[in-house]
């Protein structure tokens, strides 16, 4: 009783000391104008979600946007394109997603963007962040207390690791870099050493390694390949530096019907012009401007992914008059290969369980999505088929596994198990 009547105390002591967890990145000049009062033009490159983001402001204060987008779908890894299942009379047209998303609620610019448009209403959240282990075993964090600090004895309580084994273990004196990020700091001394190595050293509990190994292989990298600095950084971002908890909220249609068709309606009633199909090589630099595709514009916004952008950027020879701009993009390199394999099954399984899963791998599978359960389609499927919809990810896929029939077998494999 009395913990409880203390807590929100505590939550609110602690809050206070963090500022209400937010730190204004970017000081904004209030005198300036929000809207251009000359007519400008600018040509975003990338149709990802990043593209999509500045296209929406810049059209929105008064340029004259061109989106151009290498793919024939919109959306990049948020994309959305018609595939045909069924063969004969069976056959049928239906949308497929680049692969689920989660939208953490602390995603506030890009939330933002989406209450503007309206989009958020048909979003649901997710009952429960969880990991099953190979043992079957089931991690979950929904009780875990959402504010910062607090959050961390939530993780002692749910088996993540014991205190009595944390204080006389060399992991506590390691983990100290953990609770303390800074970027100038936390990257100067740890963007070297792999998540791995830290773990040798550290003898993380072996929960709280799990934990941190699915975390890593969420952004690309196994934990060999997986900067320290990094990972300490996205700790911060997804887990202490907000009091929204680990649950998120995700559409319940295609990303085309909920997301993209909506954004490119919006882009297209603020006078844009989207280009797909239509990848950039070079941008072209003069006194006038910039050149792309033949047509001139006065700004450049480059959205595109790391490989994209080095690729432009390296067909563009103005770059070497900013060297040390140029120095960072050579050094960019992309995260590992990763898989996403949508399966039509016979069978509906996973009840009981969240909408998306994270597994602790076997071979390849990083998580399982069980479509036929929420997704408006999908659903209207399994209900005349009795089977089930299945989304199966690898995020970093091991090196080994290159032919696509390969990594298939790879993932059954795992599902199987
Ligand atoms: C399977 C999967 C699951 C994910 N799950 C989550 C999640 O749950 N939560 C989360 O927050 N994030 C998740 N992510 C990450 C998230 O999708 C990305 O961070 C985000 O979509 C990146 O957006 P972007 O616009 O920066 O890049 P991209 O989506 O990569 O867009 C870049 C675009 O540039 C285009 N392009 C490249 N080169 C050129 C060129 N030369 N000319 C023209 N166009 C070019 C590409 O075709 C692409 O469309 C996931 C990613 C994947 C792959």
């Amino acid at each position: 009783m009395a913990t409880a009547s203390i807590k929100p105390w505590i939550a609110q002591k602690i809050e206070d000391r963090f500022g209400g967890f937010r730190q204004q990145a970017n000081r904004i000049d209030p005198t300036l104008p929000r809207k251009l009062d000359q007519e400008r033009t600018v040509a975003v490159i990338g149709g990802g979600i990043a593209g999509f983001t500045a296209a929406i402001e810049l059209a929105r204060r008064g340029y004259t946007v061109s989106l151009f987008e290498r793919n024939t779908y919109l959306g990049g890894k948020l994309g959305s394109w018609q595939e045909t299942i069924g063969q004969g009379d069976d056959a049928q047209d239906v949308w497929v997603d680049h692969g689920f998303h989660a939208f953490f609620r602390h995603y506030y610019n890009f939330n933002r963007l989406l209450d503007s448009l309206d989009l958020r209403k048909g979003f649901i959240p997710i009952d429960d962040y969880m990991i099953i282990e190979q043992s079957g075993q089931r991690l979950g964090f929904k009780d875990v207390d959402t504010t910062p600090i607090l959050n961390m004895i939530s993780m002692a309580q749910k088996g993540l690791f014991s205190w009595k084994d944390l204080i006389f273990s060399p992991a506590m004196r390691k983990l100290d870099p953990f609770l303390r990020y800074d970027p100038g700091r936390t990257f100067a001394n740890f963007d070297d050493t792999s998540f791995e190595d830290f773990d040798r050293q550290a003898k993380l509990p072996t929960q709280l390694r799990l934990a941190f190994n699915t975390f890593s292989r969420a952004f690309f990298s196994d934990a060999d390949r997986m900067s320290l600095a990094e990972l300490i950084k996205s700790f911060h971002f997804y887990y202490l530096g907000h009091d929204h908890g680990l649950l998120y909220d995700y559409p319940t249609g295609n990303y085309q019907d909920t997301i993209l068709g909506p954004m490119v309606e919006h882009l297209t009633q603020h006078g844009a012009s989207i280009h797909t199909g239509q990848g950039v090589d070079t941008i072209e630099r003069d006194e006038d401007g910039f050149r792309v595709h033949g047509q001139r514009f006065d700004r450049v916004v480059l959205a595109t992914d790391v490989v994209g952008t080095r690729a432009i950027l390296s067909n563009c020879p103005w770059i070497h008059e900013h060297p040390a701009w140029a120095d960072r993009i050579t050094r960019l390199r992309p995260a590992q290969r990763y898989a996403v394999w949508r399966v039509w099954m016979d069978r509906d399984m996973g009840h009981g369980l969240p909408h998306f899963i994270s597994t602790e791998r076997f071979n390849a599978l990083d998580s399982v999505t069980f479509y036929h359960h929420y997704e408006k389609d999908c659903r209207d499927w399994a209900q005349k088929s009795g089977g089930g919809i299945y989304e199966l990810h690898s995020y970093a896929l091991p090196d080994h596994l290159v032919e696509p029939e390969a990594i298939r077998q790879a993932l059954l494999a795992d599902l199987v198990q």
